[in-house]
């Protein structure tokens, strides 16, 4: 598969490298699909006519095909609500889907090693695919990780190796020339082919009808981008009429993409982030923050941060009321549903997916926890 320029429409034969002479991410060109898959596969793999590698055995092969469920619970002032739970992934979280492609296809071209940049979830998705296919792997995280972050990660047994110094240097610079070790980063041509499979999940799912909007939540922008590109392959397959819109969420102390999307502006600036409890998409200079902008623009989709409390109240919603334990950067869907049906933006009558990138149960929370101790005599008169 080639590789093509989003913004500028340049197109190269030499599928290793991941940005255009214009500066923007590259990503992989697939044949538009003519019609869904006969396939009895239920996983990612399904869609194998538009990725750029055979499926793998393994864990591979159990990435995607994710539940999309209904979620009365959850519907707002008239929008009818679905999730789609990415949180079923082999390592939690969406990532495997890209993980999967980039994996198969380093291994199928006879590479001996991956490497990533992440302390979170696409750690642990790497370092995982890359075992099954019996690759050397390579992660980079902060100097500074916590031992439970690190713990989640050498499961799979991966190098980790501990950078001081600016960490939100270190993905340009294992993208520059000198360095031979691909790495799978969120925004690489393999990775984005892969995560394009939720969108093909989701307009599969309602076909023939079209889901009005699809809410997700953003850091760098890599997701967002193969839900973009599923989109432009099924309309020009003819497999879609109208484009789902697609809308950005952010944490307000983390919110480059909305800040340049309600400036208007069609390019993304780094900014001064603060804490949130949503560090999965705390990405304060994102890489394909500018190809975020043109998704949520040919979309006629939008942009909307919320604040730390409505993503504690959200993230209580999914547990409370659906019984769904998501990471804390997910909730963030749900809390920004609420503003978008606030603004109009999106309407009575509408449907609306909010897509649940992660699962919460990778990480230990702090509660309440109420719980009365009881004598074993007591159990028979306290169940009556
Ligand atoms: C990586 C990640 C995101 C953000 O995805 P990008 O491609 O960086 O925009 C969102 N949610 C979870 C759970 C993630 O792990
Ligand atoms: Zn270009």
């Amino acid at each position: 598969m080639d590789t093509v320029c989003y913004a500028c429409g340049d197109r190269t034969v030499r599928a290793t490298r991941t940005h255009c002479s214009c500066g923007e991410p590259l990503w992989l060109e697939a044949s538009p699909p003519r019609s869904w898959p006969v396939s009895s596969d239920p996983g990612m793999w399904r869609y194998e006519s538009v990725l750029p590698t055979e499926p793998p055995t393994g864990v591979g092969a159990a990435a995607g095909g994710t539940p999309l469920v209904r979620t009365p619970m959850f519907d707002t002032e008239g929008v009818r609500t679905y999730v789609k739970d990415e949180g079923q992934n082999p390592t939690g979280s969406f990532k495997d889907r890209g993980s999967a492609v980039g994996a198969a296809a380093v291994a199928a071209s006879g590479g001996e090693r991956i490497g990533t940049v992440s302390h979170g979830n696409m750690a642990m998705s790497v370092a995982a695919h890359a075992a099954a296919h019996d690759l050397d792997c390579t992660v980079l995280v902060p100097a500074d990780i916590s031992n439970e972050r690190l713990a989640n990660i050498a499961q799979y047994d991966p190098e980790v190796l501990r950078v001081e110094g600016e960490y939100g240097d270190l993905y340009r610079r294992t993208l520059s020339p000198g360095v031979e070790t691909p790495f799978l980063n969120s925004d690489t041509p393999l990775r984005v082919a892969g995560q394009k499979t939720t969108g093909y999940e989701i307009c599969e799912a309602f076909s023939p009808s079209t889901p009005d909007a699809i809410v997700l939540p953003v850091s760098i922008g890599g997701h967002l981008s193969g839900i973009w590109k599923a989109l432009r392959e099924l309309r020009s397959g003819g497999l879609l009429d109208r484009l789902p819109r697609l809308y950005a969420v952010q944490a307000a102390a983390c919110d480059p993409i909305v800040r340049a999307w309600n400036a208007g502006s069609g390019e993304v600036s780094p900014i001064e982030k603060r804490e949130t409890v949503a560090y999965s998409i705390a990405n304060a200079d994102p890489p394909s923050g500018t190809r975020a902008l043109a998704a949520l623009g040919e979309t006629a989709g939008g942009a909307v941060s919320v604040s730390e409390d409505e993503i504690g109240e959200a993230r209580r919603r999914f547990s409370r009321e659906g019984g769904f334990r998501v990471e804390a950067s997910c909730a963030t869907t749900l809390a920004g549903l609420s503003r978008l049906r606030e603004r109009g933006e999106i309407r009575e009558g509408e449907e609306a997916v909010l897509v649940v990138t992660g699962s919460g149960f990778k990480e230990s929370v702090k509660a309440d926890i109420e719980a009365e101790t009881i004598a074993l005599s007591e159990v028979d008169e306290r169940l009556v």
